[in-house]
């Protein structure tokens, strides 16, 4: 299914992320974890593309994995070190695992090596290539302003071009404040982006990792969710119990101001995706979903 018919109409959705397995990882644990995520009924699952070290190789086939769980599949490509034939060839296993929608990402330049010549610079040049394929498109977009644009005007402008290149809807980096989505999804209205913007929520329950992840995404962190991580981040329960209640907050928050689509970054942890859906559950029960 298209991701565009799922969030047609403003109806709700809550979806999820997974990594798959890196190189010469077992695939085991990470199906498992994809059974248990599909068993709460999210709208879609989308898998990552050479992130936090999963295999580019195994996006495919994990995104194949999950809608054999019945549950329609994201599947993310990067470009930027890609050419022009590594990518008919992603493309071509995209297509033979079933897959109907693509999220359309530069990526980011290796340390250790240059892009191949003819390499895509922007996002926006593998949009431009894949929109006239049946996919349905997404891109991501940054509430906080991507952190190599100087100013946000740009790169809402580089939205824009990306979204008029052809994308159906676009995903947000996390954020923790609601109030810095509710601005920059005014301005990006403002600016004529009308797709579905869906709100990124990262769930924190590991105090280290996110003060690192923030530094280097340049996400805001409010001094309450500081004074969380201060307190309970070297205790693994006390900060998922934390983790999981303020990302539960800012969900019912985004609900109850008429923003209808929202992205988990579950990063392969099923209890996490299953403690904030039960917390969810009256709602999402009682919601056109
Ligand atoms: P772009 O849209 O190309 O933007 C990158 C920068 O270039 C921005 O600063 C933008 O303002 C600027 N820019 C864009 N167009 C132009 C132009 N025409 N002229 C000048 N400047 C321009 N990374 C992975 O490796 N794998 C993943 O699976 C993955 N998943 C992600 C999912 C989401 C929802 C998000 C938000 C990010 C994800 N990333 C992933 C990270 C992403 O690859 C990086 O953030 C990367 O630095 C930018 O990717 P982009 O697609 O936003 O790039």
């Amino acid at each position: 299914m298209k991701i565009k018919d799922i969030l047609a109409g403003g109806r709700t959705s809550v979806s999820f992320e997974i990594f798959p397995p890196r190189k010469d990882a077992p695939f085991a644990p990470v199906k498992e974890t994809v059974r248990r995520l599909a068993r709460q009924r999210p709208s879609f699952m989308s898998v990552t593309y050479g992130a936090a070290g999963g295999a580019k190789a195994n996006t495919a086939d994990i995104a194949g994995f999950v809608q054999s769980c019945g549950v329609p599949a994201l599947a993310h490509l990067t470009c930027l070190t890609a050419t022009r034939e590594s990518l008919a060839g992603e493309i071509a296993s995209l297509r033979k695992a079933g897959i109907e929608n693509i999220l359309c990402l530069r990526g980011d330049a290796p340390k250790d090596s240059a892009p191949p010549p003819g390499y895509f610079a922007h996002a926006v040049d593998l949009v431009r290539a894949l929109r006239r394929s049946r996919f349905c498109l997404g891109g991501a977009c940054y509430p906080e302003c991507h952190p190599e644009c100087a100013h946000m005007e740009d790169d809402i402008g580089h939205l824009r071009e990306k979204v008029d290149a052809g994308l159906d809807f676009v995903t947000t980096q996390m954020f923790f404040d609601n109030n810095i989505f509710y601005r920059y999804l005014a301005k990006l209205r403002d600016r004529g982006v009308t797709v579905p913007v869906i709100a990124g929520i990262m769930p924190v329950t590991n105090g280290t990792q996110i003060a690192r992840i923030c530094a280097l995404s340049g996400t805001y962190l409010p001094s309450r969710f500081k004074a969380i991580v201060d307190r309970f981040g070297d205790r693994p329960a006390a900060m998922m119990d934390a983790g999981v209640a303020y990302a539960t907050e800012q969900i019912i928050d985004l609900f109850a101001n008429g923003v209808n689509a929202v992205h988990i970054y579950t990063m392969n942890k099923p209890e996490v995706a299953e403690r904030i859906m039960a917390n969810l559950r009256g709602i999402l029960a009682s919601d056109d979903r």
